[in-house]
């Protein structure tokens, strides 16, 4: 393979996946149209136009190896900037999270990676699988990225973090909003979710092992997990689902600015979180339905989860599950419950 090859045909997540030796040393080269293009690893990339417009943006997918539409919709986006159809405006980093994950189509393959960010990769029994290994890499990734925008002066950090879920839900598109530590949650942001068919937005409470926390945390970043809709198959994504989060990362990427429509509370569903189910016995069980969609809502007092010693029952009006997964490990997150706010426009 060559730089020209790569750049004619843009298979930068293909090679990454079949070659990945072709990117053990970091490489940089430019494109037709100025921009500099950076390759720090497998599924590590990013972009800077001649004169960047001041944002650096981050957009992370396949951190789960078997959500793949996000890896579609940024596959598509690399393609479009290395063959030179689509020019960058801004600084823009793409990175695809678990490759080996991808190959075998699984959710990981020896650990959850959305739990090791923050550093959570190098506590515990430390950097003992790929998927840790990986996890700081990302992190290291865009500490990098963001530094050198630092030195370039530009003044605007994002991260997207693209997930689908592994259910279907009421709301098919939604994103959590890292905890900011009593910093106002911005509504324009969610006004740039709106633009990507996400009227969904769960606030949450503390801090965690994601991705987008670490973003946001470490780097005042405006950063989310966005989930964009129900886990299927490579080349089996309705991409008709898509095109609005298409279209505005393109237009984010591509535009000095984005022009959105003002914040209208009555466009979204806004979470926050009740409760906080964690597995820690091997005989946890859910009370409902495998296929029962996020933010389905039960009666105040139903039983939402068993385990011996411990009973979980909905506490308020409104009271809805998310990501419920009762085979996670013992000790992590098998449920959320979220009831229904409102934030103040700022
Ligand atoms: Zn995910």
């Amino acid at each position: 393979m060559s730089k020209q090859q790569l750049i004619d045909q843009g298979q930068f997540l293909h090679l990454s996946r079949t070659q990945p030796k072709l990117f053990s040393q970091p490489q940089t080269f430019e494109l037709k149209n100025g921009t500099q293009v950076v390759i720090s690893a497998p599924g590590i990339i990013s972009f800077t136009p001649p004169q960047p417009k001041g944002k650096d943006i981050v957009l992370s997918c396949g951190v789960h190896g078997n959500e793949t539409a996000p890896i579609e919709i940024c596959d598509d986006l690399v393609v479009a900037l290395l063959t030179g159809k689509l020019s960058a405006s801004h600084r823009v980093l793409f990175l695809f999270g678990n490759l080996p994950a991808m190959d075998i189509g699984e959710r990981f393959v020896e650990e959850n990676m959305n739990r090791l960010f923050s550093g959570a990769h190098s506590k515990g029994p430390g950097l003992v699988n790929d998927e840790r290994k990986r996890a700081k890499a990302l992190e290291d990734a865009i500490r990098h990225f963001y530094a050198e925008g630092d030195e370039l002066e530009q003044n605007y950090r994002c991260h997207y973090d693209l997930h689908t879920a592994i259910r279907a839900s009421k709301n098919e598109k939604f994103a959590v909003y890292p905890y900011r530590h009593g910093k106002p949650w911005k509504t324009g942001q969610l006004c740039f979710l709106l633009a990507c068919g996400v009227n969904t937005i769960l606030l949450s409470n503390s801090p965690t092992t994601t991705f987008s926390y670490f973003s946001s945390n470490e780097f005042d970043a405006d950063a989310f997990t966005v989930e964009l809709g129900k886990v299927r198959p490579f080349g089996e994504n309705d991409m008709s689902r898509f095109l609005q989060v298409r279209e505005t990362l393109t237009a984010l990427i591509a535009e000095p600015e984005l022009t959105l429509p003002e914040y209208n509370e009555a466009d979204f569903h806004i979470f926050t979180i009740n409760q906080v189910i964690n597995r820690t016995k091997e005989d946890f069980r859910l009370n409902f339905d495998d296929d029962t969609p996020n933010f389905t809502d039960f009666p105040v007092g139903y039983v939402l989860a068993e385990e011996p010693g411990a009973v979980y029952k909905v506490e308020q009006q409104g009271e809805a599950i998310v990501f419920p997964n009762a085979k996670v490990a013992l000790g992590q997150r098998a449920l959320l419950t979220v009831v229904p706010t409102l934030i103040s426009a700022g």
